[in-house]
């Protein structure tokens, strides 16, 4: 695999084949990519749905020639673009406008929305975001992403978001509690919450108290009947139906996909890097959860975090920092600024000399403005939509690798997913099977000591049979967060390997976006067609 891959980056058409996708993506059906390839703030909708084009026409052919059945080949062609044509819009957006009567007496009115991209899969899934930035447009491109990055990792969900226009620092305990409790009342008078309709889960601004608000407003009104209620949503805390390991889910998941690419060789000698995680340096934007817990695996597993950018600063040591102190520091401060173990940065901490870069705050940070100036080898794209295509493009041809936010910072909805089926079970995994587990273990050992004893005898006292340290750590039966941790690692495992399959298909090289899309419109593309499709 290792030595068609080298190949496969190395020829010589690679870019110009990919190049060449796109410029028939401009003469097709797909005609996104033109209009907002060059811009330097392109729509964020817009921006992914130019993403989709490219995959769409480089995929529409092998689409055709898959098709089954006596049509034509014009016949099979107009199927493949309908549904194609389908996939792409928002199917639908709810906006809202609801009261809130502050603290102090005075009241405001809240502007909030959700947007269900697809409903190829259900329900439909993705976070509610809590920032002055949310508008139509950017739940609307965020809803299409969770459409595609499910797909990716096999999470058998359509996409959806919501977002509520505050900024939650500026708001009581109390106001937030109220603002989310009438937003989820709002989703379900609308039908857009449910275990089986639209599942929402943390992003930017929200996490688990957010999350625990919307289940008990959900189960004590419109789902009061309803056994699964508490699977409306996800990213609760364990004791209102979560699940270990989802705080932290997309951080591991950014390491474990950076992991799977950091150790293909043929993919470090493109980039100019060697593999492993061991001699790497890295600068995070964000410190929120995403940055936090994947600064946090990614110096578990050898980095060197030498910067952190904040909304309100950037710091930086060429030496590292923990970032546990950073934690620390940030949670009784409130910033990250000022932080003793790092000087402050002045400039534009993202281009600044690193391996890797990891951003982990908005969309449309990484843009044809700064794109030509940064020097990381690896972009790992821990926000959804931080780089525009006109960025892309650039990065590209400098040979930069960009590893699309669609497939590595999919760990949140892999593991929102396992805590939704732990909610339709009604119980934690490894409940049932933990005691006999370790008693099957247990026996095993027994069973190889007395077989050993049978044949050799023991005159010499018993042959003890001991267990490997691994071994031993194991015997007891995989706790939740040990499936929690397994199943992750897994997926970003095998979409990984999916990825570099199709790059290596198409003769992408480091396209691995074009890639993540091809392999997502394929698989979205089969449930369709599977389900016997007809247009009305
Ligand atoms: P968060 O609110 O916990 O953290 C975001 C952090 O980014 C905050 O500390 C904020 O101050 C900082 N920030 C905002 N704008 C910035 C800027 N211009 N420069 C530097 N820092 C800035 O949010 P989060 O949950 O960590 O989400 C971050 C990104 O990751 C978003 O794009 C989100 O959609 C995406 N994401 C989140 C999850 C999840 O499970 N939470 C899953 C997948 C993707």
């Amino acid at each position: 695999m290792l030595r068609i891959l080298a190949s496969s980056l190395q020829r010589e058409g690679s870019r110009s084949l990919t190049l060449s996708g796109l410029s028939r993506a401009c003469s097709s059906t797909h005609r996104n990519l033109c209009s907002v390839a060059e811009q330097e703030d392109p729509n964020f909708f817009e921006m992914v749905e130019a993403y989709f084009d490219r995959g769409a026409a480089l995929v529409e052919d092998t689409l055709v020639d898959s098709m089954k059945g006596p049509s034509s080949d014009a016949e099979k062609r107009l199927k493949v673009q309908g549904i194609l044509k389908l996939m792409k819009p928002c199917n639908h957006l709810l906006s809202m406008n609801f009261p809130l009567r502050r603290d102090d007496g005075s009241f405001e009115m809240i502007e909030a929305y959700r947007a269900q991209h697809s409903q190829h899969r259900t329900p439909c899934k993705g976070g509610i975001r809590y920032s002055l930035d949310v508008n139509a447009d950017e739940v609307k491109a965020l809803a299409s992403l969770m459409t595609y990055k499910c797909a990716v990792v096999d999470v058998p969900f359509g996409g959806a978001k919501g977002g509520i226009k505050v900024d939650p620092k500026q708001y009581s305990e109390r106001e937030l509690e109220k603002i989310t409790r009438r937003f989820c009342i709002e989703l379900a008078k609308k039908g857009f919450i449910g275990p089986g309709i639209d599942v929402p889960a943390p992003d930017m601004g929200s996490g688990e108290r957010e999350m625990s608000w919307m289940a008990d407003t959900y189960a004590m009104t419109i789902g009061y009947q309803d056994i699964n209620a508490h699977a409306c949503i996800t990213g609760k805390p364990i004791t209102q139906g979560g699940i270990h390991g989802r705080v932290s889910a997309t951080g591991r998941g950014i390491y474990h996909g950076i992991e799977n690419f950091v150790n293909e060789a043929s993919y470090m000698s493109t980039v100019g890097l060697t593999p492993g995680f061991g001699d790497k340096t890295f600068i995070v934007q964000g410190f929120g959860n995403v940055g936090l817990h994947t600064t946090r695996y990614l110096h578990r597993y050898g980095a060197r975090c030498i910067g952190v950018m904040e909304i309100d600063g950037s710091i930086y040591n060429p030496n590292g920092m923990d970032p546990k102190e950073l934690e620390e520091y940030k949670l009784k401060n409130g910033t990250i600024v000022g932080f003793p173990d790092a000087t402050p940065y002045e400039g534009d901490l993202m281009v600044e000399q690193c391996d890797i870069l990891v951003p982990c705050a908005g969309e449309k940070q990484i843009t044809s403005k700064n794109a030509p100036h940064i020097k990381a080898r690896i972009i790992a794209e821990g926000a959804n939509g931080p780089t525009t295509p006109a960025a892309d493009k650039i990065l590209q041809e400098r040979n930069i690798m960009v590893i699309p936010d669609m497939y590595i910072n999919a760990g949140g909805v892999t593991v929102s997913f396992f805590e939704w089926l732990k909610n339709l079970n009604h119980v934690s995994y490894g409940r049932l099977t933990f005691k006999y587990e370790r008693d099957s273990n247990q026996f095993l050992l027994e069973s190889v000591q007395e077989s050993l004893e049978r044949k050799f005898g023991k005159h010499g006292g018993r042959i003890p049979i001991l267990p490997s340290e691994k071994f031993a750590d194991r015997i007891s039966g995989a706790s939740e967060k040990d499936i929690v941790h397994s199943g992750l690692a897994y997926t970003m495992e095998r979409s990984a390997r999916q990825i570099m399959k199709t790059a290596m298909k198409y003769n992408l090289g480091l396209d691995l976006r074009t890639a993540a899309y091809v392999n997502s419109i394929e698989k979205i593309y089969k449930t369709y067609s599977d389900a016997g499709l007809t247009f009305t």
